[in-house]
């Protein structure tokens, strides 16, 4: 029988769990109180299509594909294939009769495809020239709501596609879905804002140097872009998979649907409910509502009672500081389940942070495979001690509500950090890793400050008083750009996580020097290692010969007083 508490997590998740067993009934009560609290509201954003449908492909395919959709949407072709372009059609295009409407038809082959539903726009060779599509053939809403795109190759080859564009590469029951689906997009739609973008915390460029570029690497829709330093994320290209937000170093694109604080406040009240209740650690299962949650449900009365089930948008809406507090919270495990739906660019990006993870919590004594990608097939608990070795129990911690991701995983780290047995002062980690610290080689650092200028993340600063290099180790986000902006390659970077938190947020020294005086009016200006590499550059310079090398040991003011 389902209880009330039992039909409002049913329609949450979109799965009817059992209630024989008092674990299970466990299972459902946890479940219940993570359903508490609402998640803040995210925008949304609008498509509008007229269904104006454009089918490229050869004319006899296209004009066959028409006859099962005219007149519940409005058809134009382009035809491609040498054998589709008369040579009378010119730049101009024809019309067909197609059950009784007149369908335009326009010859060439497709070069891009940019745009969403309801406003794409379509680039089209023609002999030995380029037209914009809606010019060529005078539409007057000056772009085309819907494409389907019946070529092997489509134009569009992303994993995920645009919504609105439709391409079966030859597959039939993907062309009769798209047939399906087509007349159904006529009007307004709208759909969630599921990410959101920082530029003052992000770590993409500074002054012309690139750094980190996590975010547009794993994008399957290509929905973002570099932009003069920064990134730009498309809303209407965003499929919300989430893989940008899990691999963000800095939480500079976040997940907004729902937002962090919201998921870990839901995760810790369910952990500790059934902690509570079952007296026993629970495995949390993060699976995607949409393709997850059917597989799932026929499994649903095999699931183990202390597997929770909690669904999320996208497994790349999720990553390591959501996973690492699953455990600060007392869960057995995390496991993340992805699908075939799930995009390889989503499934390699989680890997990594999976691997990132489980260096994490070996090094943390928390056993190594407690967080996984799992299939349908692979739903069982991970114990902590899975991979062979003792593993530490850590009380659950308390903290939630946050939203900022290097904070989070600050109190993450910092709690499952707590009674650590061996006297280890850092876990090392692997290049690419959010956490870091940086080394200055002190024989080639001029003190330049070259450094301190680009570092997007304010770890590494200067100190106002005297010539000094300082660095707060929980800022950097190992961007790198210090370490491409150096002129003396004096940085390096050291991937690691430092167990001791107050160390990480210290002000540390990375190179200090005494003030070099000027010559004439004894103002400190610079550092003796600055002047020595300026003498060694200029000395063979003709300008720079006998006395007037000594210009270089004079300040700004006092160099243009000795030139009158
Ligand atoms: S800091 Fe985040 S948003 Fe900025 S480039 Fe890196 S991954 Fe993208
Ligand atoms: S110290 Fe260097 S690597 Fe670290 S955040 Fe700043 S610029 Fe990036």
């Amino acid at each position: 029988m389902t209880t009330e508490p039992g039909s409002a997590v049913a329609d949450y998740l979109g799965l009817e769990l059992p209630s024989k067993t008092a674990p299970q009934r466990a299972r459902l009560a946890a479940l219940a109180r993570g359903l508490e609290g609402s998640a803040e509201p995210t925008s949304l954003v609008s498509y509008n299509s007229t269904g104006l449908v454009l089918i490229i492909g050869a004319e006899p395919s296209a004009l066959s594909v028409v006859e099962d959709i005219v007149g519940r949407v409005t058809c134009l072709i382009l035809a491609t294939g040498s054998a589709s372009m008369p040579e009378s059609s010119g730049s101009g295009y024809t019309k067909h009769s197609v059950a009784g409407q007149e369908v335009p038809v326009l010859y060439g082959m497709p070069l891009q495809i940019n745009g969403y539903l309801g406003s794409f726009r379509v680039l089209v060779q023609q002999k030995n020239r380029e037209i914009e599509l809606a010019k060529a053939m005078n539409l007057a809403s000056g772009g085309i709501d819907i494409i389907l795109d019946l070529g092997r190759n489509p134009v569009i080859g992303r994993e995920r596609v645009p919504p609105g564009y439709f391409a079966p590469a030859g597959d039939s029951d993907r062309l009769h879905q798209a047939l399906e689906e087509i007349p159904s997009l006529v009007g307004q739609f709208d759909k969630p804002l599921y990410v959101q973008y920082k530029p003052d915390i992000c770590a993409h460029g500074e002054r012309g140097i690139t750094g980190c570029t996590r975010c547009l690497d794993v994008c399957p829709a290509e929905a973002l872009s570099s932009l003069v330093g920064r990134i730009e994320v498309d809303p209407y290209l965003c499929h919300g998979v989430g893989s940008c937000a899990a691999v963000c170093p800095t939480g500079a694109i976040h997940y907004r649907f729902p937002n962090l604080g919201h998921s870990l406040d839901s995760l810790r009240r369910i952990i500790a409910a059934f902690l509570d209740q079952a007296e026993t650690s629970p495995s949390i299962l993060l699976y995607e509502g949409e393709h997850g949650g059917p597989q799932l449900a026929e499994r649903i009365d095999t699931l183990p009672a202390d597997i929770i089930p909690w669904r999320i948008e996208e497994a790349g809406s999720t990553g390591l500081e959501l996973w690492l507090s699953a455990i600060a919270y007392g869960a057995q495990s995390v496991l993340i389940m992805t699908t075939d739906e799930t995009p390889h660019s989503t499934v390699s990006a989680l890997q990594s942070q999976v691997r990132l993870v489980s260096i994490l919590l070996d090094g943390l004594e928390l056993g190594a495979e407690r967080v996984r990608l799992v299939g349908l097939d692979q739903l069982n608990p991970i114990s902590g001690t899975a991979n062979g070795g003792s593993v530490r129990v850590v009380k659950p911690a308390s903290y939630g509500g946050i939203d900022e991701k290097r904070v989070v995983l600050r109190f993450a780290t910092e709690h499952l950090a707590t009674g650590l047995t061996s006297d280890i002062d850092h876990i090392t980690l692997p290049p690419g890793s959010p956490f870091g610290s940086v080394q200055v080689d002190a024989q080639v650092c001029t003190l330049c400050m070259g450094c301190v200028s680009v570092c997007p993340a304010g770890a590494i600063g200067d100190d106002k008083a005297k010539p000094r290099l300082t660095f707060v180790e929980s800022n950097c986000v190992q961007c790198g750009i210090c370490e491409q902006a150096c002129p003396e390659d004096a940085i390096s970077l050291v991937p690691r996580l430092l167990l001791d938190n107050a160390r990480r947020m210290q002000h540390q020294t990375l190179n200090e020097e005494a003030p070099f005086c000027c010559i004439d009016c004894g103002k400190p200006f610079t550092t003796q290692s600055m002047i020595t590499k300026m003498e060694e550059k200029l000395s063979g310079h003709r300008m720079f010969q006998g006395d007037a090398l000594k210009t270089l040991q004079r300040c700004e003011d006092c160099r243009v007083k000795a030139m009158f």
